[in-house]
């Protein structure tokens, strides 16, 4: 078992009416890159600044390594944090910036000077000592935040959306650097993003909030493989939804009804035979074939091309539009609109969901 290092116990946080955080429960392992994930509103900038020490919870405990730290102010905590909200001095230069947390800590000249080399070097910025705020890209400031943040070897480092600014092209670049940066550092990482890719590239662990709560926890593939509920199984990928009604139970799963035809759904805990349930069905999972043979029949309704994937739309009698998506590369049928097709789907491609 691995050491925690911040515990969070029944949070809540409410604004009148509000429940920005609604009972919220969560251990953050040591050296752990967590990611909070959800839709614009659903709590993540609130749990953070909770943590960080700048949101007074209403009810509720955060604690650090065991000492219970919820009324102390944020610089008392002595996290890192690239928020938002957080530029860098516009008059200081870069150097001058990433030296201030040390300087507030009385180190020594010499010392900062060390220091300062050594963070500027960890995120490739040490030509740029000398520059001003000002006369660096986007991404280049965002680079000396961190640089910033990880001056004074805070144990854990908050970050807040911090490169939602960027171009994608940019922003995928980042992500790379801040993994290998997370590695080669061993500091705990909380960080919050609204954009599911990125928190399925860099995370160690994902929690999904909405509404405040949170609504399902996991490794990356965990929580894309087996997401509980219509919300996680929409929110991190896309989804189709199938309604089934469990007719017995099959060694590995269940043998269902879906629409007047027998499918069989692999699961490790199926619902109640006689249950009507829902499923969820990854659009990747989706074999298209030609016309004809078993399956369900269908007619490509739109198509759109997206590089190294192609996402359709495949209207079926059966069970409406579905969403297929596919590799472009050496397809073996030309995806075109009103194209006859059928699609399979293996036992194991559908995901049970929690009954609402
Ligand atoms: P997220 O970071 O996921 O976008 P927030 O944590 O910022 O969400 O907000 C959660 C909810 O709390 C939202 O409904 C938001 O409007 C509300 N909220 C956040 N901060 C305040 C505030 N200072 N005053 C009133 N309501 C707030």
């Amino acid at each position: 078992m691995t050491d925690v290092i911040l515990s969070i116990r029944d949070a809540v946080k409410r604004y009148g009416e509000t429940h920005a955080l609604d009972r919220v429960d969560l251990d953050v392992a040591e050296g752990e890159f967590l990611t909070l994930l959800g839709p614009s509103g659903s709590g993540k900038t609130t749990l953070l600044t909770a943590v960080a020490g700048f949101t007074q919870l209403t009810a509720g405990t955060v604690s650090m390594r065991g000492t219970d730290i919820t009324s102390l102010p944020p610089e008392k905590r002595g996290f890192g944090m690239v928020f938002q909200g957080y530029a860098l001095f516009p008059t200081m230069t870069v150097a001058q910036n990433v030296g201030f947390p040390l300087k507030v800590r009385g180190k020594s000249k010499a010392e900062i000077a060390a220091r300062v080399a050594e963070c500027l070097d960890l995120v490739q910025m040490g030509r740029f000592a000398d520059r001003m705020p000002q006369q660096l890209s986007g991404g280049q400031q965002q680079r000396v935040a961190l640089a910033r943040a990880l001056s004074f070897h805070p144990p854990v480092l908050l970050l807040d959306e911090p490169l939602s600014a960027l171009d994608k092209k940019l922003r995928a670049d980042l992500q790379w650097e801040l993994k290998a940066l997370h590695e080669k550092l061993g500091v705990t990482f909380i960080y919050v993003t609204h954009d599911q890719e990125e928190a399925l590239s860099m995370s160690d662990r994902i929690v999904i909030l909405e509404g405040g709560r949170i609504q399902q926890e996991g490794a990356p593939e965990a929580l894309y493989d087996a997401p509980r509920t219509d919300f996680v199984a929409n929110f991190l990928g896309k989804s189709n939804f199938l309604d089934v009604t469990v007719a017995g139970h099959v060694p590995g799963g269940a043998a269902c009804d879906l629409a007047g035809h027998p499918i069989e759904i692999a699961s490790p805990a199926p619902p109640p035979v006689g249950a009507a349930a829902r499923v969820a069905l990854r659009p990747e999972r989706i074999a298209l074939g030609p016309e004809g043979g078993e399956g369900v029949p269908g007619r490509i309704a739109q198509v759109s091309y997206l590089g190294e994937r192609a996402q359709l739309i495949v209207d079926t009698e059966r069970l409406g539009p579905l969403l297929v998506s596919r590799p472009t590369w050496k397809a073996a049928i030309h995806p075109d609109a009103g194209l006859p097709v059928t699609l399979r789907w293996e036992r194991d491609a559908c995901v049970f969901l929690e009954a609402r």
